[in-house]
């Protein structure tokens, strides 16, 4: 049996979604159909803001989470290095803790330094982290809501050019693009108050949240057809 644990790390969970969705994202999506479906969740997401349904919210951002997911196990990437590196307990734009983005007016990115003697572990530190970052009480649920679709439309429109001519500079850009879409998501949970581990191991206690299998046995049908 494939769970998530309450103290899961990013790439353990990464590595949970491979081995549930690995067989049937191969099997019947390919990188595109799959972006497909990070933006299809995300935007049933949005409809929840938009009609204040915060079970619609959470349950569809969780699932466009591990769409997410399922494009960076495709690409090879490892989401839990590309996020410390892009936010190593700093605004990967102003550099600082909290961000200061807005108070100081800052137009170009800084140089962001890691330091590794704060690497943090789980899952959740990550989404603390971004919690000391993006403080959430200063940002409404619409403007986290915002956020996350510009940051969608930027990682959509990576892939994009990366699948064009295949370079490396370009699959770079992915690897930043995917940290930025990560905490948007981030950002949405931590502004409705969802501790984003606790709630994956509850729908990933077994498996696949839907057929209870490893690997998934969902059809394609269900697939597509899904409600949430
Ligand atoms: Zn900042
Ligand atoms: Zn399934």
């Amino acid at each position: 049996m494939a769970f998530v644990k309450r103290d899961t790390t990013i790439k353990e969970y990464q590595h949970f979604i491979k081995e549930v969705y690995g067989l049937s994202n191969e099997r019947y999506f390919n990188l595109e159909d799959m972006v497909i479906n990070v933006e299809r969740f995300i935007m049933r997401g949005l409809k929840g803001i938009r009609k204040g349904d915060k079970e619609k919210i959470k349950i569809n951002l969780l699932i466009a989470n591990s769409w997410f997911t399922s494009v960076m196990n495709q690409l090879h990437i490892d989401l839990e290095n590309e996020v410390w590196k892009r936010f190593p307990y700093l605004c990967s734009y102003c550099a600082s803790c909290p961000c200061l983005c807005k108070e100081k007016r800052i137009e170009s990115r800084q140089k962001v330094f890691v330091d590794e003697k704060k690497r943090l572990k789980t899952f959740e530190e990550f989404q603390n982290m971004f919690k000391e970052i993006y403080p959430p009480q200063k940002r409404s649920l619409e403007h986290v809501g915002v956020h996350l679709a510009e940051e969608l439309g930027e990682f959509s429109e990576a892939i994009l050019i990366y699948r064009g001519e295949r370079k490396e500079e370009d699959f770079e850009e992915i690897k930043l693009e995917a940290a930025d879409l990560f905490s948007c998501f981030m950002g949405v949970f931590n502004v409705l108050g969802i501790n984003v581990a606790k709630e994956l191991s509850v729908m990933f206690s077994n498996n696949c949240h839907v057929c209870k299998n490893a690997p998934c046995t969902c059809s394609f049908i269900d697939i597509t057809r899904f409600k949430s």
